[in-house]
């Protein structure tokens, strides 16, 4: 039976849309098991067409062509890379050798794709050396560096060196001198004792010197099948099948290419690890921003001063709007609050007399935007002295000396160009309160109240800056003593004696002069968790504020916010590292075709091919991963030493390393997956959508 049969097959390409051009038509043949056949014709007679359907780099437009009679169009890609890597070796044209890799490794190929070792691969090759008058310098040669003649030798080496059954050669001698040429008839002859040879030629005289038959071709037809002598022998070379390959193989190609690569590929490498850096610093920050707020917004002096009000909502059935009353809370209210939530000092709110927003004199230059706030007291552990920076916080309670926050200082400093510590600052503010009698002849009275005093900074506390107001802190128990003793005017010449304290503690609790509410001071400057419980736990009826929740409110929106915005570009920077990523790989792959399809010929797997960029990406991905945790472990202290200069907020880029949502190591796992995610999606895509390569096109041109 023969090996190999060619029945009625033409090949023919469009020319046009309806016209077509065969440059094969209706070629019947068959081939043995050994024996050297020449195909020999003019130039564009269909000679190349022809091999390339035997050897399946091409399809027939009509006809079948057997291998062992099975149809090898209808081969899967499975059984095709069995029959390139075990049955047929092409010898081209132009040599298709790896130009970047040795001479040995291009002939040691073929074995390594079947599974050898290397140095069996090797040993195979140094075997064959002196049939082919090649030595071991050659070999060790890089393949761009050979003659013409010294390729052709290697690329047929290549093709000997698994004794394939049938091989198939275009113009092996076409480039060669006399002497090559008669060297590689001669080798392709001794093959052919064992093999069956197929050698495309229009030398006639070599042909009709070396072949057992000769093929005459002439536009696109068999013209004539010559017998030059016998064929005798059959194929005793049993042919080694094997599936799997030395899955080393392509190391060697893999650091070449990198190397080739190295620029672009030191682009993609910054392109990731910026990528990589970006995602965990954002991801930090989000992670680590809630607890760098609630923690620095704690170092805040009057974090434990809130006032608490209550809401009377008034609904009506003929509006749908509620309105909202604020009123004082009663005293049985208070009394009630305070059995529950004991942590806390209550007080009558002087808010209305005395206002945080006082005028404020430096000399006789007024100083606007100070707030004057209190504190419980200056000699209790209701306040967190480990703030004070500057000066002292003084240690007795008294209205006469105050200390100032960092914003205060740096803003006085500016304002008056010298040290505010010890200076003295003149507060002042006047307050008519009108009263209605029962009395027909004074139905009203109006009464004064002057709050004017020098007061003298004696300490500096640094707080949370970021958000924060220039604030001045004086101790609330000093102005509740101050008002207990102070007397109304002329109210009091109609009521008798009252103080203004009274005053507000008698007053309804609906009347402006109340403030509308209490004041509340942590007894303890460490329970500021139980404030925040407090305010989620009361319920409708009572509202709690606080200077210090209120910006602690802020900053987690505004941060929430930040971290929304950073992750929306977070994605669209990973996005484009993808697509750097994957624009570079597919130049490289396009870069790379011939040597894909070289491969390919060679029983090369297609998904192996692929891997070969795959690896060189992960390579990439490895290295920028490394690179990048490197990176991020120095940076994150000097970024949040740099954040908390200027916002005072700690440790707000926490990026969770060793932990992370409970279980250890997973955050480091995370990055290292999707780093590895993107090359893997930046590495197929473009394969993907490229043409899927065409060996006959690209192995026959020589470009
Ligand atoms: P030979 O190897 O004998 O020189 P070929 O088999 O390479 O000839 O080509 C035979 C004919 O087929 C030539 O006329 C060539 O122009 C034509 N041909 C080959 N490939 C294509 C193609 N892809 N499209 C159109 N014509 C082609
Ligand atoms: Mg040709």
């Amino acid at each position: 039976m023969a090996l190999i049969e060619l029945n009625s097959v033409s090949k023919c390409y469009k020319v046009n849309k309806v016209e077509n051009k065969y440059v094969l038509k209706d070629v019947t043949l068959s081939f043995p098991e050994t024996g050297l056949v020449s195909i020999l014709g003019k130039s564009g007679s269909g000679k190349s067409t022809l091999l390339n359907l035997i050897g399946k780099l091409d399809d027939p437009s009509n006809g079948v062509v057997y291998f062992n009679g099975d149809n090898i169009a209808k081969y899967n890609e499975k059984k095709l890379t069995l029959f390139r890597k075990n049955i047929v070796s092409y010898i081209f044209q132009h040599y298709h050798l790896l130009e970047n890799q040795t001479a040995l490794y291009n002939v040691m190929l073929p074995c390594l794709l079947k599974g050898d070792s290397f140095s069996l691969a090797k040993r195979k090759v140094l075997s064959l050396i002196d049939d082919f008058s090649i030595d071991e310098v050659i070999l060790n040669k890089k393949c761009s560096l050979l003659s013409g003649g010294e390729k052709e030798r290697i690329a047929i080496m290549r093709a000997f060196i698994n004794e394939p059954q049938v091989l198939l050669a275009d113009e092996p001698t076409g480039a060669l001198d006399k002497d090559n040429a008669l060297l590689v008839m001669e080798s392709l002859r001794k093959a052919s004792e064992h093999s069956l040879v197929i050698v495309v030629t229009h030398n006639e005289q070599l042909a009709r010197q070396y072949s057992d038959r000769i093929i005459h071709m002439k536009d696109g037809k068999v013209i004539y099948d010559e017998k030059v002598r016998l064929i005798s022998g059959r194929n005793d070379n049993k042919v080694k099948r094997s599936l799997g390959g030395n899955p080393n193989w392509y190391n060697k190609i893999i650091a070449s290419n990198f190397i080739k690569r190295f620029k672009r590929n030191i682009f993609s490498l910054f392109a990731l690890m910026v990528g990589i850096v970006a995602s965990m610093v954002i991801f930090g920050f989000s992670n680590g921003s809630h607890h760098s707020i609630s923690v620095s917004t704690e170092k805040q002096f009057d974090y434990g001063v809130a006032s608490i009000s209550k809401e009377n909502k008034i609904k009506s059935d003929e509006s749908p709007i509620t309105l909202i009353q604020t009123l004082r809370s009663s005293e049985e209210e208070i009394q009630e609050l305070k059995y529950e939530y004991d942590f806390l000092h209550y007080c009558l709110s002087y808010d209305y007399l005395v206002s945080p927003a006082l005028e404020t004199f430096i000399n006789e230059d007024e100083i606007q935007g100070l707030t004057y706030t209190p504190v419980y007291s200056f000699i209790d552990s209701s306040i967190d002295k480990s703030l004070l920076v500057k000066g002292k916080i003084p240690s007795f309670n008294t209205l006469n000396q105050v200390v100032i926050n960092q914003t205060a200082y740096d803003y006085l400093k500016k304002e008056t160009k010298s040290d505010p510590l010890h200076l003295y600052l003149h507060l002042k503010d006047n307050k008519a309160v009108t009263y209605y009698t029962d009395d027909l002849e004074k139905p009203y009275i109006t009464d004064y109240f002057t709050y004017d005093r020098l007061v003298e900074i004696v300490g500096v506390v640094k707080e949370l800056t970021f958000l924060n107001t220039p604030k001045i802190y004086y101790p609330y128990v000093a102005l509740d003593k101050y008002l207990n003793e102070t007397f109304l005017n002329n109210l009091s010449e109609y009521q008798g004696q009252i103080s203004w304290k009274e005053r507000i503690m008698f007053a309804q609790d609906n009347e402006f002069i109340t403030s509308y509410s209490h004041k509340v001071f942590l007894k303890n400057s460490g329970d500021v968790y139980k404030l925040k419980e407090m305010k989620e736990k009361l319920d409708d009826e009572y509202s709690l504020n606080s200077n210090a929740l209120t910006i602690e409110e802020t900053l987690f929106q505004l941060v929430d916010a930040a971290s929304v915005g950073m992750e929306v570009f977070l994605v669209i920077s990973l996005v484009g590292t993808m697509m750097i990523i994957g624009i570079i790989s597919f130049a490289s792959y396009n870069e790379d075709i011939k040597e894909s399809a070289v491969l390919l010929s060679l029983g090369a797997k297609r998904d192996d091919v692929a891997a070969l960029y795959l690896f060189e990406n992960f390579l990439l991905g490895i290295i920028s991963l490394v690179l990048s945790f490197i990176i991020t472990t120095f940076i994150e202290k000097p970024l949040n030493s740099l954040i908390k200069h200027f916002t005072t907020l700690i440790d707000i880029v926490d990026i969770p390393f060793k932990s992370f949502m409970g279980k250890p190591f997973l955050f480091p796992l995370i990055i290292i997956v999707s780093a590895l995610f993107i090359c893997l999606i930046a590495t197929y895509l473009p394969i993907m959508f490229s043409k899927k390569i065409s060996l006959k096109e690209v192995l026959n041109t020589n470009d």
